[in-house]
């Protein structure tokens, strides 16, 4: 009979790490929280190569529809000049396309909406879900991949909290069909960035709505990075009832006066062709934090994805950290036969240091941002001023760079792995 693992949290984590599990025999279940299925607000997500890879390994052929290639990078300054020019070829995709291509590709009974995690049970013959609607299921495994705010590392590491780096991202899209025809030919081939002191903003056409790529459909993503100190993030977060959402407000809930000073700022710092194009969308804002786990095992209960690790989005491979924890997770269990403790220790040894690598990469590269909420006398040189071209160039080779370390932590042996 197939061992049985539980996996909490129907994200992409979730679903990739049910797909590899299932392709090595398990019957691998999904638990999410939700009612219905998850909607995306429509924003970008850049890729690697090893997530494309892994991807292939749980049966999604990433093909041209499920991304969009920019050709140049590209620095606007404040009057929309372009300031650095750079060849780039990254393939970015839209959160919503690889969802819903994970999800179709799992039978219906193995992806279970409404079930929300409140507490794991363990004992000598497995693990035990309980169900916030009072039920309760039991497996041989349960994978904890319910994100940044994780149940399961609530309940085995109380401790470990996400930590506020100082800043949020707004983001934003927009229809193509919404965007000016004139200013959708300048930049729909275009990587842009716009990079005022002491901001990073980064944009891209991304697939548009029902996960589109075909010509007046599909969509521009904005992603702008700005320091927020914490009482202000305290403010912005609280809607128009006086209501404190402080584990992320729903975009709809963001005050009117927050969204029209965001708008007049874009107007105000930012190259007037994205500036344009951003006045025109429903802005949302995500606080950015660091986290990281320091055990990722205990019993028969793991922690993969988000709920192990948050790194900070600059290199955009906190889903293709997800699929690497899932891939390896299944490579170590069945390499280990049997001895399933075995398997996940491995499962740590391998993961935890490159969880950890990936949350200092992008620490390091965000700390100009967070070195804006301290006085100026306070600041190191390289947080006082910045190489425009290093930034543009960091982004253009992310992808050597994060295929580096997949490769000096040992787990490019997880990537193209045949099954
Ligand atoms: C601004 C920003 C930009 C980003 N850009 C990129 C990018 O370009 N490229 C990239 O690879 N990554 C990017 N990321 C990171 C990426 O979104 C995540 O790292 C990745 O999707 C892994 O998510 P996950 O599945 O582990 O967790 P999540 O996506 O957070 O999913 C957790 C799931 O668990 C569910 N859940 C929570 N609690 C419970 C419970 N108690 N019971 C049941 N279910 C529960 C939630 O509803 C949710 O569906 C970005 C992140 C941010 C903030």
């Amino acid at each position: 009979m197939s061992r049985r693992a539980l996996v909490i949290g129907g994200s992409l984590g979730g679903l990739i790490a049910a797909h590899l599990l299932r392709s090595t025999g398990w019957d691998a279940v999904v638990f999410e929280r939700n009612e219905e299925e998850l909607a995306s607000r429509g924003v970008g997500l850049g890729t690697h190569p090893q997530l494309i890879a892994i991807l292939k390994r749980a049966g999604i052929d990433f093909d041209e529809s499920m991304g969009l290639t920019p050709s140049k990078a590209v620095c606007l300054d404040r009057n929309g000049k372009v300031v650095i020019e750079r060849p780039t070829a990254r393939t970015l995709s839209g959160w919503s396309r690889l969802y819903r291509a994970l999800l179709d590709g799992l039978p219906a009974r193995a992806y279970r909406l409404g079930k929300r995690l409140i507490r794991v049970a363990q004992d000598g013959d497995g693990v035990t879900a309980l169900f916030a609607d009072g039920t309760a299921e039991r497996g041989d495994l349960l994978v904890g991949a319910d994100g940044i705010r994780s149940a399961v590392r609530a309940q085995f590491l109380p401790e470990v909290q996400p930590v506020y780096a100082g800043y949020v991202a707004w983001r934003a899209v927009l229809d193509e069909a919404d965007v000016p025809r004139d200013l959708w030919r300048e930049m729909v081939a275009l990587y842009a960035f716009c990079l005022p002191e002491g901001e990073q903003l980064i944009s891209y056409a991304v697939p548009g709505r029902d996960n589109d790529t075909a010509v007046g459909r599909r969509a521009y993503n904005i992603v702008w990075y700005r320091s927020v100190s914490p009482e202000a993030l305290i403010d912005i977060s609280t809607d128009a009832a006086g209501h404190y959402h402080a584990a992320g407000i729903p975009p709809p809930l963001i005050r009117p006066e927050v969204v029209a000073r965001i708008k007049a700022d874009a107007r105000a710092n930012i190259a007037p062709q994205v500036a344009e194009i951003f006045v025109r969308t429903a802005p949302f804002f995500q606080p950015i934090y660091d986290l990281a786990s320091p055990r990722l095992v205990f019993g028969r209960v793991v922690l993969a994805g988000d709920a192990a690790f948050v790194a900070r989005p600059h290199a955009g491979a906190g889903t293709t950290k997800a699929a690497l924890d899932a891939a390896c997770l299944a490579d170590s269990i069945r390499a280990a036969g049997d001895d399933l403790d075995r398997g996940l220790a491995r499962y740590e040894r391998m993961q935890a240091p490159f969880g950890k690598a990936l949350v200092e990469l992008n620490r390091a590269e965000g700390a100009y941002l967070s070195a804006q909420l301290k006085p100026k006398a306070d600041r190191t040189a390289a947080e006082l001023t910045r190489d425009l071209g290093a930034v543009v160039d960091a982004h253009i080779f992310r992808s050597d760079q994060v295929g580096g370390m997949v490769a000096a932590h040992g787990l490019d042996v997880h990537v193209n792995a045949p099954f």
